[in-house]
């Protein structure tokens, strides 16, 4: 099950002054502007820029009672909390812009964090959260790991074309990173990814071909791929056979749990950085 909070609204006096202040001062992208004349309002939509499903429904305060909660949203709590990946580019952007900062930027061992004000006086966090803190927060959100009695966490893994997939069920035994030649090679990409699972876990469908790969101790591992498209979806260990492991990337899940290891860190590149928490093996 996946689920995402759609719209928030946020209770405006007038939609053109509220439009002027997240598109032109916060530079929010407008997603929706659309009349609804039968009930005499707008449907106004916007978005943080490169933001994919966080959206903010501008609606127009439309009785006395909504009037009184313009700006006041949340009682004088931090109502909405804008995350970037670069806060002082977007901090003196938006001081140049006029947006007037209400607690000056803190570095927290979250991430680095001021407040401001909106045009109504609503409180937001500007926020770059460090990457440890978002490792995390992604951790946490996985809902298996809330107390859901009997939720068992089922993910669905696919190759490029669909043909060859596969179901995990329950949490991963072991997320790695694996920074070696070979799994550069294997993944095309500058480290390989992947979960291990229980092979009792794990149901698998469509064709695969495999490529058996002898690594440097003498151990091979069978890697399955789909003929048609070449992904690979999983593979398995010879030496450990009731395991099999899968590359985080074809569930296509950015909710995925973060690795908890790094191997084969002498061939990691230099640019890769890594969560403060990992663990380290050679
Ligand atoms: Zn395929
Ligand atoms: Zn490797």
């Amino acid at each position: 099950m996946r689920q995402s909070l759609g719209l928030v609204s946020l209770v405006v006096r007038d939609y053109d002054e509220a439009i002027a202040f997240f598109v032109d001062r916060l530079g929010f992208r407008l997603v929706e502007d659309t009349c609804v004349p039968e009930q005499d309002k707008r449907w106004v939509v916007v978005s943080p820029p490169g933001a994919v499903e966080s959206r903010l429904l501008l609606a127009r305060a439309s009785s006395p009672g909504q009037a009184a909660r313009i700006g006041a949203q949340t009682g004088g709590r931090v109502f909405l909390f804008l995350h970037t990946d670069d806060f002082w580019r977007d901090y003196e952007a938006y001081r140049a812009k006029g947006v007037v900062f209400v607690r000056e930027p803190k570095t927290e061992t979250y991430g680095t964090v001021a407040v401001f004000r909106d045009l109504y006086g609503n409180l937001w966090d500007l926020l770059q959260p460090t990457a440890g803190y978002l490792a995390r927060r992604h951790a946490e959100d996985i809902p298996s790991k809330r107390p859901q009695a009997g939720a068992v966490p089922r993910r669905a893994a696919e190759c490029s074309c669909g043909q060859l997939g596969l179901v995990a069920e329950g949490e991963p035994l072991r997320v790695s990173i694996c920074h070696c030649l070979a799994c550069q090679r294997r993944s095309g990409s500058a480290f390989a990814v992947q979960a291990r699972f229980p092979a009792q876990a794990v149901a698998i469908r469509g064709r695969s071909h495999q490529y058996v790969r002898t690594g440097d101790e003498g151990g091979s591992c069978r890697f399955h791929f789909c003929p048609e498209c070449g992904t690979t979806v999983y593979f398995v260990p010879d030496s450990i056979p009731d395991v099999v492991s899968v590359p985080v990337g074809v569930f296509a899940d950015p909710g995925f749990p973060p690795p908890q290891v790094s191997v084969y860190e002498v061939r990691r590149h230099a640019w890769v950085g890594l969560p403060g928490d990992i663990g380290h093996i050679d």
